[in-house]
């Protein structure tokens, strides 16, 4: 191994652990300073933006239903008011996938910038749970101490009042939650009704509370590090020309330390001080000077903490920032290349898929089909007749009573059972008997042409075939 094979696996050694796992293999616990900047102050914007709507949106109706619903159990769903009924599932499906190709162009185009900006994850996190930390506990180097410090009446106090917050705030995550699933009118019947009427559903509360308790009091950063899949997807969706939280090497190598007196240059240095205020605010413990990282969540507190520090050292801001590998190194920086033109490409496409659907889907869908196992009978002694079954499938918000016509040819209709209800979001059924005059028919296999109404006002046309005699192919 030459000297320069050493210098680089030197250089990549803290690629060969989690630097939140100590040598031990026991967990890093990580104090991350407070963030401060005008990035952070973005997020904070964002966040709260985010968070607000969150909270807010469950409760919100449109024409007497929910704004939004996510009822994956009954495959019910209710987006920004447009009610997508199980049948039109196919719309989830395709706008779900279109999501996935929307998160992965924006990866392969602008990295982790979903983790850091819109992530629930990240956002709980760093904009909820870490605020509390920050106002029971103080800022890093006061909960280093009281963590460090034994168990005496602030250490007591202090880690109960904020454990206590935090169940109680995950707690009203997963009701959150829920209200998305089944609706906040249902959810409060179930809160009015008590625990011991709905101890199922209770339960299930009860548990995702704890879970949102571990993972946002205990497991934290570790969702990002090895639980989430989209982070562990990093790998193959970067390339040199994305867009990333990163360290101008060029600009801020050879570190040194800050001395007012001197020209940086002159002495070969660069503009990083090596004050390692990038390392403290760093939330996954990561130094990022060390490269693109994949516990990098692209929080841009590095951003924010290194600039703070230019302006002191009186350098231009951007030894961090959002810049590609190859921006870094040729100060080229171009977002299109063939991944990324492809993969809008298939955006576009899936995109338009889907609102085609949207637009052009019915608010109706009419089957019609012979009784199975029936054949034709003789109805009277001029005529035939045939069963059929009809169901109507109702995506509107109205509850409509279903009635059916024959448009030709000529005959006659003869209800069987109940008359055809079709009510708000469900199937309306029924039974009836057509019977045609012989004459009218000339095969034993003649289409039919019904029209489906509701009250007078046709809401479809269905075409059905008519079985008669054999006779009837050589008239
Ligand atoms: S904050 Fe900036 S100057 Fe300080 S160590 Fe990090 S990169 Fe260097
Ligand atoms: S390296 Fe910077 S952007 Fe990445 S997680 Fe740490 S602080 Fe956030």
């Amino acid at each position: 191994m030459n000297m320069n094979q050493k210098m680089n696996q030197a250089d990549n050694n803290f690629r060969d652990k989690l630097t939140t796992v100590s040598k031990e293999g026991k967990r890093v616990w990580v104090y991350p300073k407070k963030p401060k900047g005008i990035l952070y102050n973005y997020r904070k914007i964002v966040a709260s933006v985010l968070l607000a709507f969150l909270f807010i949106a469950p409760h919100l109706s449109y024409k007497g239903d929910p704004f939004i619903l996510l009822n994956i159990l009954e495959r019910k769903f209710i987006i920004f008011g447009i009610i997508i009924w199980p049948q039109d599932f196919h719309i989830i499906v395709l706008s779900l996938i279109a999501f996935v190709v929307f998160i992965i162009l924006f990866t392969v185009v602008f990295g982790r910038i979903f983790c850091g900006w819109v992530c629930p994850q990240t956002i709980f996190m760093e904009f909820v749970f870490r605020q509390i930390e920050y106002w029971i506990e103080g800022d890093y180097s006061a909960q280093k101490k009281l963590s460090r410090q034994d168990w005496n009446f602030e250490k007591i106090w202090k880690k109960t009042l904020k454990q206590t917050v935090f169940f109680i705030i995950s707690f009203i995550i997963a009701n959150t939650f829920l209200s998305y699933l089944i609706g906040s009118d249902k959810l409060w019947l179930l809160m009015t009704d008590g625990p011991a009427a709905n101890i199922g559903s209770f339960l299930a509360v009860v548990i995702f509370s704890g879970v949102f308790y571990f993972i946002f009091a205990f497991f934290r950063e570790q969702v990002c590090l090895i639980a989430c899949p989209y982070g562990r997807l990093q790998g193959v969706m970067l390339d040199s020309k994305s867009i990333v939280v990163a360290y101008d090497f060029k600009r801020g190598e050879p570190r040194g330390k800050h001395n007012p007196l001197e020209d940086r240059s002159k002495k070969g240095k660069g503009d990083c001080i090596n004050c390692l205020s990038c390392v403290v605010v760093c939330p996954t413990n990561i130094d990022i000077r060390n490269g693109t990282q994949l516990e990098c969540i692209n929080c841009t507190a590095c951003i924010d903490a290194c600039n703070a520090i230019m302006d002191w050292t009186g350098k231009p801001r951007g030894l961090i920032r959002y810049d590609s590998e190859k921006g870094i190194k040729e100060g080229i920086r171009s977002i299109f290349n063939p991944r990324s033109i492809a993969y809008s490409a298939v955006l576009t496409i899936l995109l338009l898929i889907v609102a085609s659907l949207l637009i052009f889907r019915t608010d109706f869908e009419t089957t019609i089909l012979r009784q199975k196992g029936t054949l034709f009978q003789q109805y009277g002694d001029s005529s035939y007749s045939n069963i059929y079954q009809i169901e109507v499938v109702n995506k509107t918000r109205d509850h409509h009573n279903v009635s059916v016509k024959l448009i030709e040819p000529q005959g006659e209709i003869i209800p069987l059972g109940d008359p055809i209800v079709a009510e708000k979001g469900n199937v309306g059924k029924g039974t009836f008997l057509v019977a045609i005059q012989k004459d009218q028919l000339n095969s034993s296999n003649t289409l039919l042409k019904f029209g489906v109404y509701s009250e007078n006002e046709m809401i479809e046309e269905y075409k059905a075939s008519f079985v008669g005699p054999n006779y009837l192919d050589k008239k």
